[in-house]
């Protein structure tokens, strides 16, 4: 967020900045859901609604699990809220307690350990391997456990790294006999791969998911969490005092995204697949680090440490210097330092901008060779 602050200051002052930092789709949210969106206001849906959300929005969430899983969720399991984020957070606020212990990987998405700490509860990390394509390891995991250890936090595909986790390695988390907390926010997008919902392997998981990144929405606020019955009640309590109910228009829109939003997320995923491939060979070629292919969600973290071992001062020069943002890998995680995240969360003609002048920075810097010089015969300019 700093850099992006940053880069609207720099953008004020006429510095025409690239955006590789970004953490939502650049895609308009699809047509019909705006539209359902404005035909709900028209019709005056502009008043509380049940703390746990409609029920027509419900039930489209709970078909959606049978839809795309072929898993059966409950409508009564689904509360709707204001976004992922408030679901995490009140499921995270309704099944810890302060001294709590969450096991969650490094690297991992940057808010999770804050999230943790406000409520008193202590996050605990293990390491992911790129080379082993950032599978969380179950022994590990196990040896780490202590007697106040109450979940892991799963996180596929995930941010920063784009992994998804295959359903073996989903089912092996799931024997661990500890709750699941999954984030499956990125679900949907995906390439070649599948991303199986922890729902298929255990029912003592929170699945959070949202229209955010799916839909592209991040600016509606609206997303879910699926719970166990036993937490439903402290979770509606909470719904209630916090933020009594989701938007009202918001979530008839949200219905329309799961009825008619496919068509225009396939249109999306297989332009984001272009841009990944295209972002994936333009960072090697320049000479970054990629050792797993990122198979979900819309990042790449890439290896900068032959250059710099400090992801921030980094991050800055390039937004200084090389009028490009991209996010320093060190927010995501002790792992993650040395590494910056690139978002193809834009068009390709941004992204090619962008690593061009990302290439011409570090060879300004000496750190890359010049280009060969052109021939007799080229133009000078
Ligand atoms: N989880 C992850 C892994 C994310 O990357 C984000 C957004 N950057 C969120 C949750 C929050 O999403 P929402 O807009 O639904 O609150």
């Amino acid at each position: 967020m700093e850099v992006l602050e940053r880069a609207d200051e720099l953008a004020r002052n006429g510095t025409e900045v690239i955006h590789l930092e970004v953490g939502e789709p650049d895609f308009p949210t699809p047509k019909a859901v705006v539209e359902a969106g404005m035909e709900a206001l028209r019709r005056g849906r502009t008043k509380y609604t049940p703390s746990v959300g409609h029920a027509p929005l419900r039930e489209a969430i709970a078909a959606f699990y049978q839809r795309e899983y072929g898993v059966e969720v409950s409508p009564e399991q689904v509360v709707v809220t204001a976004g992922t984020s408030p679901a995490l957070l009140l499921s995270l606020a309704a099944l810890l307690e302060p001294g709590d212990e969450v096991l969650l990987p490094n690297p991992h998405y940057a808010c999770y350990p804050n999230f943790l700490r406000f409520l008193g509860a202590v996050p605990r990390f293990f390491p992911l391997e790129a080379r082993e394509g950032y599978l969380y390891d179950p022994q590990r995991i196990a040896s780490q456990m202590g007697p106040r250890t109450k979940a892991v936090l799963v996180n596929s595909p995930a941010n920063p790294t784009g992994a998804v986790l295959p359903p073996e390695n989903l089912a092996a988390l799931a024997e661990l006999g500890l709750f699941l907390i999954s984030d499956e926010i990125y679900h949907g997008l995906t390439y070649g791969v599948r991303s199986p919902t922890v729902l298929e392997f255990t029912d003592r998981a929170f699945v959070l998911n949202g229209f955010s990144k799916r839909y592209a929405m991040t600016g509606w606020r609206l997303g879910w969490v699926i719970a166990p019955r036993e937490f439903l009640r402290p979770l509606r309590i909470m719904a209630q005092n916090f933020f009594i109910s989701p938007a009202d228009f918001v979530q008839w829109a949200g219905l329309a995204a799961l009825q008619q939003g496919e068509p225009e997320v396939a249109r999306m995923v297989a332009e984001y697949d272009r841009r990944r491939r295209f972002l994936l060979g333009r960072l090697r070629e320049i000479g970054f680090g990629v050792e797993y292919e990122p198979q979900g969600a819309f990042y790449i973290l890439a290896d900068a440490r032959r250059w710099s071992r400090d992801s921030l001062s980094l991050a800055h020069r390039l937004l200084e210097e090389a009028h490009v943002g991209v996010t320093p890998g060190v927010d995501f995680g002790s792992r993650a330092e040395g590494f910056l995240r690139f978002s193809y969360a834009n068009s390709l003609e941004n992204i090619a901008e962008g690593l061009r002048r990302i290439e011409a920075w570090l060879q300004r810097q000496s750190l890359l060779p010049e280009p060969p010089s052109c021939g007799a015969g080229c133009s000078s300019s």
